[in-house]
């Protein structure tokens, strides 16, 4: 499998669909079309494929069929977990929720959705290391705190939480805890019992499954509330038909992605090593986020004196598909909001480049970069008049920010 049409490094905002999942899809489109919900034969065939799925999916985190719900992908699962926890709450004059500065828009924009509907907000520091403390979630807690939610692994930075430790404190203290997985499932080992985790969402197409399907797990004697209301699907609580050749297709992707994971991880750990040693060496460059508990297919830098979107420009002009964070907000000229809460200046925070890459990459997808970037770099930095002003005299980057 190979996306030779380009060096593709942002497997962070979505990855091709791998052959084995598109061959597990194919069927449902064909032979196998019939609703779920039909009491015939063409129906039954479809509704076994989304039962299967749901299992084969279950299995790989330890969780049961039935706490798996489908969803039209992660965006959707954040949403629908996190707005039901809190009326769920609600119902129990709880009004509080805890999140951290730099999740995904989709739970970022839900919790202020929530806000004008008279809840509160707490947002968990997540320090110049992109991590939360556990001790500040504990003293974050209150009585009236109805949901915790933090990410496994941020999407920009890489930067992998303390889930389990999260979790636990959570459980003691009897409240939910729901983690967006969508950067961590199929990449790292999952575990929602080990974990202590109430609620996850999940998102195909970042595991190479297809776009437009995900998941909710929702642990057993959770009585969360419906997000969509209508026919019967999903137990009751998810209305619509199901999107069934998206569903196998996640299943297959999924147990594809996990098979010989530690070896692909190693591989990939070892490309990010090769990529940040000589990336690093370019004067007046950061890495951001953690060096060591971040994900293996991450690397976040900041190059002073650039604006992102000009080196983005440039790669792409290279056939050098990168991002300057989430896809989401490129295309605005905002600072990413998750260097600016690994408390990084707005004029460095603009210069940022987030390479994400996996197994699916190979060792001259990284020969590419490393031939291109340095030149781009130096060339922007050319044509900048602040770097000139500024670096007549070279100061690097760690020594100026002290
Ligand atoms: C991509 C992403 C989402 C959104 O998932 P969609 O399936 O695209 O809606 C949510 N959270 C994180 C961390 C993501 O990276």
């Amino acid at each position: 499998m190979s996306t030779e049409k380009y060096v593709y490094m942002d497997q962070a905002a979505t990855t091709r669909i791998s052959d084995r999942a598109l061959r597990a899809m194919m069927p449902c489109f064909t032979e196998d079309f019939g609703n779920p919900s039909s009491l015939h034969g063409a129906g039954r065939d479809a509704e076994a494929a989304v039962e299967q799925a749901r299992a084969r999916i279950a299995a790989c985190f330890h969780a049961e069929p039935s706490e798996i719900f489908f969803t039209s992908g992660g965006s959707e699962a954040d949403n629908w977990a996190i707005r039901q926890a809190a009326a769920l709450g609600a119902k129990k004059g709880k009004r509080h929720l805890i999140s951290s500065a730099f999740e995904h828009h989709a739970v970022l924009h839900t919790l202020e959705a929530l806000e004008k509907d008279g809840f509160e907000v707490t947002l968990l520091p997540v320090h110049e290391n992109g991590l939360v403390r556990p001790e500040e979630l504990e003293a974050a807690l209150r009585e009236d705190t109805a949901l915790v939610t933090v990410m496994y692994v941020n999407n920009e930075v890489g930067t992998v939480q303390p889930v389990e430790e999260l979790g636990r404190i959570c459980r003691e203290k009897g409240v939910l805890f729901h983690t967006d997985t969508v950067q961590a499932a199929g990449h790292l080992p999952i575990d929602v019992k080990a974990q202590n985790i109430d609620m996850m969402s999940l998102s195909a197409h970042k595991f190479h499954g297809p776009k437009g399907v995900g998941a909710l797990y929702v642990r057993k004697g959770i009585a969360l509330g419906n997000l969509i209301y209508g026919g019967g699907q999903e137990r009751g609580r998810r209305a619509g038909t199901e999107n069934v050749p998206a569903i196998a297709g996640m299943a297959a992707a999924l147990e594809e992605s996990l098979e010989d994971r530690e070896a692909k991880n190693a591989r990939t750990r070892a490309m990010q090593r090769r990529l940040m040693d000589a990336i690093l060496q370019i004067p007046c460059t950061r890495l951001n986020g953690d060096r060591d508990r971040r994900v293996p297919g991450n690397l976040n830098f900041c190059f002073e004196g650039i604006e992102g979107e000009s080196l983005l420009l440039y790669l792409d002009l290279e056939g050098i598909c990168a991002s300057s964070g989430s896809a989401c907000t490129s295309g605005s000229l905002e600072p990413s909001h998750v260097l600016l809460a690994l408390g990084l200046p707005a004029e460095v925070a603009h210069g940022s480049l987030r390479l994400s890459f996996d197994e699916t990459n190979s060792e001259a997808d990284a020969d590419r970069v490393l031939e291109k970037l340095p030149g781009v770099v130096e060339r922007l930095r050319s044509m900048s008049p602040v770097w000139k002003e500024q670096h007549a005299d070279q100061q690097s980057f760690g020594e100026k920010r002290e």
